[in-house]
């Protein structure tokens, strides 16, 4: 797992786990084979599709989850300048 920093804004909140949160995406078919290939006892990288969000982001990000997160990054970029 990568540490919590969002993927929107870069905003480090590991020291404040509870103002965040991660979100699982689609996952695209590249990134199912990816999976399949990691999913693996001692595995310990960081899931394909799984994105950390500041307390900013995380709405969004969870109204996109039903998309791959090459598609919902930038719809979510664009919602934020409106
Ligand atoms: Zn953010």
């Amino acid at each position: 797992m990568r540490p919590p920093i969002c993927a929107i804004c870069r905003k480090d909140f590991r020291h404040n786990m509870e103002s965040g949160g991660s979100v699982r995406f689609t996952r695209s078919a590249e990134e199912q084979v990816r999976w399949k290939a990691l999913n693996k006892p001692g595995y310990v990288g960081h899931p394909p599709g799984l994105e950390w969000f500041c307390e900013k982001h995380l709405a969004s990000a969870k109204a996109h989850r039903h998309l791959t997160w090459k598609e919902a990054l930038p719809i979510i970029k664009a919602l934020e300048k409106e």
